[in-house]
């Protein structure tokens, strides 16, 4: 009998999803582990509905799987380390344990491997606030130490924000406030490394954000003077984690160099664009990676893509066009605002067509569509 190998993973998002639907034509099964009933995996695989804590569901879930991963880093890590003695888990959950944390994980960076990033000071409460507001000239972002994503539990520091109020508003907690940069762009660099320490990375992308969440990813980012070190930087990182699977780095570019914003210990959403427009996306990559398969090959499969990040709420469905390498991907989530629920991928063979593409896509989206 075929034996085929189950892949668990803690978390049924839209991560989930496309890692499931990459690794079935390669003989793969996967099961979800999610508190939510309606995650939006559970239309690809099995769907354990549970809480992270509980360890009867935890030990069902484990006892089915072969390999176990994460759709995102804010699985808790006590779940990642209960599963991880009763199956093979990757990344290790020693990696969740520092990028869940955002002191943990700049200390990482700053202090454990000298790499650059903005300076920072933990908060702990409104004096200390006051305190690191004031050496920052009251330019800052203030974050929640943990569970933050997609802009969530950020809080702006400006001079004209009212310290106390803002403060108030937060609820108080653990918090880092971080220098506000003023960047010339965001860039990513998503690599897979596997467990005989190779490494791939992915083309650089150049990214944006509006009001903290993703909107759109171009590939190959323009080259400048600082793109070949944002991949020593990220090889850097992924070496010291002893890292297996796709990891992503988040920097900004200032005219001085690159400062690491942040890691994820996952695929990303700014790698969505590798399913059409590289040989070997990240989803099947990160698998790989952690089932110790070769990596394949990380090459652009039309030397240029875009990705356009749907928020809230999906275009139709009818402007999809594949001989235009137009490409559609809903989530099956339900609209709301500020909720990613789907993206599309356009692959061009040269960088003007693909601005073209994208534009001509940007105007049919703002004309009527009935
Ligand atoms: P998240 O985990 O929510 O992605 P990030 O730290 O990446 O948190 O912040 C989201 C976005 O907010 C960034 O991609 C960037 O656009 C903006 N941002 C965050 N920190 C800073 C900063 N120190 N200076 C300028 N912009 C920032
Ligand atoms: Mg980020």
């Amino acid at each position: 009998m075929n034996k085929f190998p189950t892949i668990g993973i803690l978390g049924g998002g839209q991560l989930a999803q496309m890692l499931a639907l990459s690794g079935y034509p390669l003989g793969f099964r996967f099961i979800f582990f999610d508190p939510s009933a309606d995650a939006c995996a559970g239309l690809t695989g099995k769907l354990i509905v549970a809480d992270y804590d509980n360890e009867v569901a935890l030990d069902e879930f484990a006892q089915q799987c072969d390999y176990i991963t994460y759709d995102f880093e804010n699985v808790p890590v006590a779940a990642a380390e209960f599963v991880a003695t009763r199956s093979k888990v990757f990344p290790h959950p020693n990696v969740l344990n520092i990028a869940q944390d955002r002191l943990k994980e700049k200390l990482l960076f700053s202090q454990q491997l000298d790499l650059p990033v903005a300076n920072f000071e933990p908060v702990n409460s409104f004096s200390e606030l006051m305190f690191a507001a004031r050496s920052f000239d009251n330019n800052g972002f203030l974050k929640t130490r943990t569970m933050g994503y997609d802009g969530k539990g950020q809080y702006r520091v400006t001079p004209q924000a009212d310290l106390k109020e803002l403060w108030d508003k937060t609820g108080g907690g653990l918090f880092i406030l971080e220098q506000a940069i003023n960047f010339n762009r965001e860039v990513s660099v998503i690599l897979a490394r596997n467990i005989e320490a190779e490494i791939i990375c992915y083309e650089l992308c150049e990214n944006k954000h509006k009001q903290g969440i993703l909107t759109t990813t171009m590939v190959p980012a323009k080259p400048s003077k600082h793109s070949a070190t944002a991949f020593e930087y990220a090889k850097k990182i992924a070496d010291k984690l002893n890292y297996v699977g796709v990891l992503t780095i988040e920097m900004f570019e200032t005219d001085d160099g690159l400062l690491i914003n942040e890691m994820a210990p996952r695929v990303h959403n700014s790698g969505h664009w590798t399913i059409e427009g590289a040989i070997t996306s990240q989803f099947e990559n990160h698998l790989r990676a952690g089932m110790g398969l070769p990596l394949g090959s990380h090459a652009m499969s039309k030397g240029y893509a875009a990705m356009i990040n749907w928020i809230g709420k999906i275009p139709p469905v009818a402007l999809s066009n594949k001989e235009q390498d137009i490409y559609w991907h809903i989530y099956g989530k339900q609209n709301r605002k500020g909720r990613k629920v789907g993206h599309t991928t356009v692959v061009a063979d040269n960088a003007q067509k693909l601005h073209t593409k994208v534009v001509q896509l940007a105007k049919l989206l703002a004309a009527p569509t009935n």
